[in-house]
């Protein structure tokens, strides 16, 4: 940690821009080590909103990526705990020195894939699906966990959307589609930059 010892300076170093870490869910991505596989901010912000965690609560992140939600999740109260589920060794020891450096270090990295690597794991109250997601996922979700688990999933691909939108006939819930766009340049003007379209399901099991 160098000179600061508080999680909150490291990130203040971090960002390099003067500002001290924001309390808003949403944090800038560059607190983030990643490969490139990570939420954007607001869309991550869009996700602990939905993910809503109260006091006390377990969250399961399956498909960890750079780790930015059970982060965001343990970072939201102390009271709160988190496993997170990520198949590939790199992108899970990067998992580890996020949430170290972040000051979370009671995020939980488990080093497989869902849903073999469920099995046995103490249950969550919360369940994020930012990668994996398939009907064998979901068959293991909904016949595993205790009706009440709250249940968020996040969809970029054709593929993926279409399986939401079954189960979401089929249990209900809320589909939410985000559909967001950055100014940037376009030759010596500006237009917009749309990012990939995301589909979100929350439901309550
Ligand atoms: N929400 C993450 C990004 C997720 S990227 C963040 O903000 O950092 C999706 C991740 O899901 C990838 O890292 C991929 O390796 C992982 N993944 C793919 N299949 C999986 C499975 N069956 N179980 C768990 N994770 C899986």
């Amino acid at each position: 940690l160098g000179a600061f010892e508080h999680p909150v300076c490291v990130a203040f170093e971090v960002s390099g821009d003067g500002r001290s870490l924001p309390l808003a869910s949403g944090k800038p991505d560059e607190i983030f080590e990643t490969d490139g596989q990570i939420t954007k901010r607001p869309v991550r912000a869009l996700t602990l909103s939905a993910l809503a965690p109260a006091r006390g609560e377990h969250l399961w992140d399956i498909g960890g990526g750079s780790g930015s939600i059970g982060i965001e999740w343990l970072m939201c109260d102390p009271s709160l705990t988190a496993t997170t589920i990520e198949p590939r060794a790199d992108r899970a020891a990067r998992i580890r020195a996020n949430a170290d450096a972040l000051g979370q270090d009671r995020l939980q990295v488990i080093h497989g894939r869902a849903p073999d690597a469920l099995d046995g794991l103490p249950l969550p109250d919360v369940v994020f699906i930012g990668g994996g997601l398939s009907d064998a996922l979901l068959d293991w979700l909904a016949s595993n966990l205790p009706s009440g688990t709250r249940l968020v999933a996040n969809a970029v691909t054709l593929e993926s959307e279409a399986l939401l939108s079954q189960w979401h006939t089929k249990l209900g819930g809320d589909l939410l589609r985000i559909e967001l766009a950055q100014a940037g340049e376009l030759g010596t003007r500006r237009s917009w930059k749309s990012a990939y379209p995301v589909v979100q399901w929350s439901v309550t099991l």
